[in-house]
């Protein structure tokens, strides 16, 4: 039977809770087809208070030899800053493992109420992952001082936005044909500039697909008016992060939204996570809602090549919804909501 190696970091708060139920429904879903052999690894705001660093130094090499990561949530602001914690773990790991596309799909799953009156959307958003706005290259002068200065510069690589409007356009070839490539043009007038013309440049090669140039600020507004005409939506680390949290508001909300950090040639593990955070709110209470991490347990065996399997979750999930289980916040418990997932599947 094939074995997997898959690195586990369920993280801070409910990342736990929704690892844990991730987990039980990948150990369901593998059952008498393949196996998992898990690593779990326990980095975290925690790990930081006790060993001053989010993780080891060798970190990123003990991962590297994994067939995947699975991470929860990492975060938690009263003991840690977030720029700590994120710039710790999560963007250390994106980078060095080039997971260059971050990808999240935006539907309502059946038996989900949305806030919107359109129902019928199926948008898969593509965040670049490794660069523009969160490429960390700044620096603070004369801190604490009257003429204190703060710099943060977006670092946009030819080779960086190229292969990740390259990676949109085969996803929009393997979909509905339309890419929607997002940027602020008209205010920046370098980076983003630069970024439609890659887009032009491309879109030479893809005559098949029909391409859309969007400002950000259009953009979320059209999200809101007329998401069903939206089919893969590229963006920059920034612009993408505050799409999909607009993306995931709605789809029903942060439980339903999943995400896979991509590396396309595969020469590093991929990571798979919920878009969500930790929130502490709800941490330990047991009403977390472990869809998006199922959900993102899906987009991993697609990865590995279990698409079979990964369809099955999907499916397994939306038996459940339909059902009403878990579709609003308080109704059913993390439990309750990943024994239904489950009983789905083995039905
Ligand atoms: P959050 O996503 O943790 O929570 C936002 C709101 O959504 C909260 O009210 C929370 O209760 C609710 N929510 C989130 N996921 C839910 C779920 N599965 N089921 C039910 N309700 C859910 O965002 P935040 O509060 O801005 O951040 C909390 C911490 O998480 C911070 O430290 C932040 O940096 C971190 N964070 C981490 C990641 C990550 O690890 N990828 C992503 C976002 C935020």
């Amino acid at each position: 039977m094939k074995t997997y190696n898959l690195a586990l970091i369920p993280g801070d708060g409910i990342g736990v809770d929704v690892t844990d139920a991730a987990m039980e429904v990948l150990g369901a879903a593998a059952k008498g087809r393949f196996a998992f052999d898990t690593t779990s690894f326990p980095w975290s705001c925690e790990y930081y208070l006790e060993h001053g660093r989010m993780m080891p130094a060798d970190g990123i090499e003990t991962l590297r030899g994994f067939d995947a990561i699975y991470l929860g949530a990492v975060g938690w602001p009263a003991t840690v800053p977030d720029s700590v914690s994120l710039h710790g773990l999560l963007l250390p790991i994106r980078k060095a493992f080039n997971q260059y596309a971050n990808i999240r799909p935006h539907r309502l799953l059946a038996g989900v109420e949305g806030p919107l009156k359109a129902e019928g959307f199926d948008i898969l958003c593509i965040r670049e992952n490794t660069e523009g706005e969160y490429s960390g290259a700044g620096g603070r002068v004369h801190e604490g001082k009257d003429n204190e200065v703060a710099v943060e510069t977006s670092v946009f690589t030819r080779a960086g936005v190229e292969r990740i409007l390259r990676f949109g356009f085969e996803q929009a070839r393997s979909r509905r044909g339309h890419l929607t490539s997002v940027t602020k043009s008209n205010a920046q007038k370098y980076s983003m500039v630069f970024w439609d013309e890659v887009t032009r440049e491309l879109a030479a090669e893809y005559p098949d697909v029909t391409v859309s140039h969007m400002h950000i600020d259009a953009m979320a507004a059209k999200m809101v008016m007329a998401p069903q005409d939206l089919d893969v939506v590229v963006a920059s680390n920034l612009f993408g992060d505050i799409l999909t949290d607009l993306g995931a508001a709605i789809q029903g909300g942060l439980g339903f939204a999943a995400s896979a950090n991509i590396n396309p040639d595969r020469s590093a593990p991929s990571m798979f996570e919920p878009v969500h955070g930790s929130a502490p709110d709800i941490a330990g209470k047991n009403i977390a809602n472990p869809i998006a991490a199922i959900w993102s347990v899906a987009k991993m065996l697609d990865h590995l090549g279990e698409a079979e399997v990964s369809a099955a979750v999907l499916s397994a999930i939306e038996a459940a919804t339909a059902k009403g289980i878990g579709i609003r916040p308080g109704l059913n418990t993390t439990d309750e909501i990943t024994a239904a997932v489950i009983a789905a599947l083995e039905a």
